[in-house]
């Protein structure tokens, strides 16, 4: 398992303006939805003094812990040296008296979240600026050019950046997905289970921080769907027990039923995308046509959805994308299928998590125009309409998305010792997730890096 891990920094050691050039839009405007305005009144401080590098204690503010337990009504949490020190019951905590003591009634506290497939490869220090700021304080690179791992890192480091998480190049057949894609950098080739595990231990040596796999074989030509090479099911093994070997998940791409059984063989950690429960060769628009657009369409999904769940397999299903991948592949395609397809995709993840199987939040975010980087707001929402509670879809993309990022236990909950990585919004989330939309404070590694922390209205302050 890569140790490394980002810089631990004090507690509001940046001023705002550091990290926020006064070009771009705050939160409350722009690419943030919602109508809570900024805060501007009385109540809150002014940019954090850059010399405070004491403890910070939340007081009284709504806990989610990102594990899907319930909320905590009154909590307080500590933070020092980037870190959460403690938390529980008000009162409870033991603040130290030096501590900087922020009102947080009526808010709530919650893990930043993250998005954990993503393919930021270009403007990355922009990008993940774009997404610290809307909240999402780290990102997986679910694939990308070998010359891409450190980098990206890298720039994750930043105070004002999303952390990265990083596959590399994705193990693959020669020839296989995604070799079609970009300059075909992010896919890497291997022919033999010597060659696999290889192939592994070379990643793991770069630093990556899980090990993608690839069992694609569509070509996404959707009007005339065409084969893929698949990399043969003992070379998926020999390649996932290694990545094991080093602690690293392993996230594997499927789309489609034939390739599950291999997945569930390898022991794979996560399957990527959708598991579109239908043969590869089968177009949407035909089984449209021919009113066969249902889940019935193949009696032994549920099978497959049991053994998943069995197996503790995370699903990442990417809805959003898989509809944006079919509305350009196919442009001519009438909005009613289109409607009909996302239902078929929303049906599948309602059934896995009905037999109670866990989501991790992924958009499979690559920079589209009109897509900014920020919280993926529509797949969040399909996920409510799968029937996730919004406890379920927090978890999604907490701890959820650290665990299939190679985080599990280390980062996507508020506890103690983990790092102070964590969101303020008004209201509760955990009741209506519309409540993310009040977003006023995001922290990364204890450090304020949108908005500004509370402080108690002056009424209230001892004289
Ligand atoms: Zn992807």
């Amino acid at each position: 398992m890569n140790t490394e891990e980002p810089d631990v920094t004090e507690v509001n050691s940046v001023a705002a303006s550091e990290s926020w050039p006064a070009s771009e839009p705050r939160p409350g405007s722009g690419s943030w939805s919602g109508s809570a305005s900024w805060p501007g009144s009385q109540s809150w401080s002014e940019p954090e003094p850059e010399s405070w590098s004491g403890p910070v204690a939340l007081i009284g503010a709504r806990l989610i812990d990102g594990t899907g337990a319930a909320a905590c009504p009154a909590t307080d949490l500590l933070i020092e040296g980037g870190r959460i020190i403690r938390l529980g019951p008000t009162g409870s905590v033991g603040i130290p008296p030096h501590a900087r003591l922020v009102p947080c009634d009526g808010l709530s506290v919650l893990p930043g979240f993250i998005d954990s497939h993503t393919h930021v490869e270009r403007d990355i220090p922009a990008v993940l600026h774009g997404f610290l700021q809307d909240g999402v304080t780290s990102i997986g690179n679910t694939g990308s050019g070998p010359q891409l791992i450190e980098e990206l890192h890298r720039a994750g480091r930043q105070p004002g950046a999303a952390n990265v998480f990083v596959a590399g190049p994705a193990i693959t057949a020669p020839g296989g997905y995604p070799v079609i894609r970009g300059d075909g950098s992010a896919a890497r080739p291997v022919h033999t289970a010597d060659e696999a595990r290889a192939a592994v231990d070379e990643l793991a040596a770069r630093g990556v921080d899980f090990i993608k796999v690839t069992q694609e074989s569509f070509d996404f030509n959707y009007r005339s769907p065409g084969r893929l090479p698949v990399l043969p099911p003992a070379l998926i093994q020999a390649a996932a027990r290694r990545a094991h070997e080093h602690g690293l998940p392993v996230r594997s791409h499927v789309h489609h039923v034939d390739q599950l059984d291999a997945a569930l063989a390898a022991a794979v950690d996560s399957i990527e995308h959708l598991l579109f429960p239908l043969p590869p060769e089968t177009g949407y628009v035909e089984l449209q046509r021919a009113g066969r657009l249902r889940l019935d369409a193949l009696p032994d999904f549920a099978r497959w959805i049991d053994r998943m769940v069995a197996a503790g397999v995370r699903l990442v299903p990417t809805l959003g994308s898989e509809l944006t991948s079919i509305r350009i592949g196919l442009p001519e395609l009438p909005d009613a299928t289109l409607t009909e397809i996302e239902q078929l995709l929303v049906e599948v993840v309602r059934r896995f998590t009905a037999a109670g199987g866990r989501i991790a939040l992924g958009s499979d975010w690559v920079g589209l125009p009109g897509i900014p980087a920020g919280r993926p707001r529509q797949e969040l929402h399909r996920l409510l309409a799968a029937g996730l509670t919004p406890l379920q879809v927090i978890e999604a993309a907490t701890q959820g998305a650290a665990a299939v990022c190679g985080r599990a236990g280390r980062l996507g909950v508020l506890a103690p010792g983990l790092p102070a990585d964590l969101l303020l919004v008004d209201g509760d989330p955990s009741a209506d997730l519309a409540a993310l939309d009040a977003l006023r404070v995001v922290l990364k590694d204890g450090r304020v890096v949108a908005g500004r922390l509370p402080v108690a209205p002056a009424t209230a302050l001892p004289s």
